[in-house]
């Protein structure tokens, strides 16, 4: 059953694994961007490439940062199983859906509280 710890702790891990690859890889691009900065700041300031760089730059750094959460997020839910409160609503106290679990593995709602505080994506 999706609502198995197994089964939480092997999508936890898989999601966690995917996130971290992914960080592994934008830090790589952004590294390089950062370089290609560098290199052409040298020549002019007005350089349409710099332009686009420094475009790239910010959207790296973006979602770098929202995968950084991902596993701060993915964190927490591997301490929520451990502390057996994995799969409780952290508003209602009520379980949340298998089928959420599913698609979101560190969700900390249900899907019930995510829609009135939207603002909350997880
Ligand atoms: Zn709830």
């Amino acid at each position: 059953m999706s609502n198995d710890r197994t089964d939480a702790e092997a999508a936890l891990t898989a999601e966690r694994a995917s996130t971290l690859s992914l960080v592994e890889s934008l830090s790589a691009r952004l590294e390089s961007v950062i370089e290609a900065t560098a290199d052409s700041s040298s020549d002019d300031e007005h350089d349409p490439e710099g332009t686009t760089l420094a475009v790239e730059r910010g959207h790296l750094v973006a979602q770098l940062e929202r995968s950084r959460v991902r596993l701060d997020e993915l964190d927490a839910a591997f301490d929520r199983l451990r502390h057996g409160t994995y799969g409780v609503c952290e508003i209602c106290g009520g379980a949340i859906a298998p089928e959420r679990l599913d698609a979101l593995p560190a969700a900390r709602l249900c899907v019930g509280c995510a829609a009135r505080h939207p603002a909350r994506r997880w």
